[in-house]
């Protein structure tokens, strides 16, 4: 059955830079709707949209010993990470042991949150994280708990790649980085876009996974801007597939497969606000090339969403499209999660990301279960 994109928005709390410009906060949050003030037009009516769930992350919170914020009270609305887990992440476990695609990507510009909700920083753990040790501690379950003539059988594997200046570089295997242009990206007939001689690592264990997964980000491209000098200026894709094998009700062996998709987008603010220049404004055009192939992809996905007849979708104009084609008009259940700065001095990067968010909600895709009897 198609069914929309779930969109989630995220508003975080100040960063010094922001403190430091005595900022004042022009978002405000009431159940699943934002708004957003034009500090330049203060008497002017907000702007309001409404989205699957609308997150404050931007006060009323207290940081506990090891460091994880939390609600101070229980009267504050702050969103932790486990209730963003909560809301998100289950779901998309328990699509994936469904044998749904899933996908889930953030989306904002630098220093707005992506990575904190996506794979988080120290004890406030992001969904990446929590969905891997929660996927393994779901298999030790039915492992222990199952109906032995079943002969349930779980694999997982996992790949990670990033897309820096329109080339895709394989994070688990460094020598893909000399590879001149970029590893290929191909088209198979049934399972569409995939990278040429990608590697992808079979995992028994959280500790196993959450180990790729940290060489993987030692491998990124790092490069630091004005906003955020340790952000990445490239996507990053963490692929998680899970394979589950056994007899059915009627003792036919069956397999079912997940994909999980996890992607941290690159910073969606047009250049020149970051102050990049040379070679960084370089990687700024490409980055916001393969993001306005994504907002074109969107745009033409939701006029269909929305029954438009319309023109045919751009997946081809990027890297980042061809590889998110079945996240975004194909079989796959996805979420995508925009990430707010709260500061007047951003009111026109936030409220750009906010029309993008507001356009994801209108694709639909279309997921099915992917099980066939075992080869
Ligand atoms: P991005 O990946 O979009 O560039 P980050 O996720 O690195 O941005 O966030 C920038 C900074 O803001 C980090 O120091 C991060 O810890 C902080 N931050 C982001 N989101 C939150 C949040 N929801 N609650 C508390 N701090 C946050
Ligand atoms: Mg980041």
């Amino acid at each position: 059955m198609a069914e929309n994109v779930k969109v989630a928005v995220r508003v975080r709390p100040f960063n010094e830079r922001e403190l430091k410009m005595k900022a004042t906060c022009i978002i405000k949050m009431h159940g699943k709707t934002t708004e957003i003030s034009d500090p330049a037009n203060k008497q002017g009516e907000p702007k309001k949209f409404t989205f699957d769930q609308s997150y404050w992350s931007h006060d009323g919170y207290k940081e506990g010993p090891d460091g994880y914020l939390e609600p101070a009270s229980t009267k504050s609305p702050y969103a932790d990470q486990r209730q963003v887990f909560k809301d998100l992440g289950i779901s998309v476990l328990e699509n994936a042991w469904k044998g749904y695609n899933c996908c889930m990507f953030a989306y904002g510009q630098t220093g707005s949150g992506k990575s904190y909700s996506v794979v988080g920083y120290g004890a406030n753990r992001g969904i990446v994280p929590e969905t891997c040790e929660k996927l393994f501690q779901g298999i030790d379950e039915n492992v222990k708990t199952a109906d032995k003539s079943r002969e349930q059988e779980y694999q997982v594997f996992v790949s990670m790649l990033e897309i820096y200046n329109e080339q895709v570089r394989d994070l688990l295997n460094p020598s893909s980085f000399k590879v001149k242009g970029g590893l290929k990206v191909r088209e198979h007939p049934q399972k569409g876009f995939y990278v040429e001689s990608q590697s992808i690592f079979p995992v028994k264990s959280y500790d196993d996974i959450n180990g790729r997964i940290n060489e993987g980000t030692r491998n990124r491209t790092i490069a630091s801007t004005n906003m955020n000098a340790t952000s990445s200026r490239a996507h990053t894709i963490v692929s998680i597939k899970f394979v589950q094998k056994g007899k059915n009700d009627t003792g036919q062996n069956m397999t079912k497969t997940s994909i999980i998709n996890l992607v941290d987008l690159a910073g969606s603010e047009r250049v020149d606000s970051t102050g990049a220049t040379g070679d960084r404004l370089k990687e700024g055009a490409a980055i916001n090339q393969s993001l306005s192939s994504l907002g074109n992809v969107i745009k033409a996905l939701a006029d269909q969403g929305m029954g438009k007849k319309s023109a045919r979708v751009p997946y081809r104009d990027s890297k980042l499209t061809m590889l998110l084609k079945n996240a975004l008009g194909g079989n796959s259940k996805t979420i995508m999660i925009a990430a707010l700065s709260p500061a007047d001095i951003n009111y026109d990067e936030t409220l750009s990301t906010l029309r993008y968010a507001d356009r994801a909600k209108a694709i639909r895709t279309i997921a099915v279960v992917n099980e066939s009897p075992t080869e």
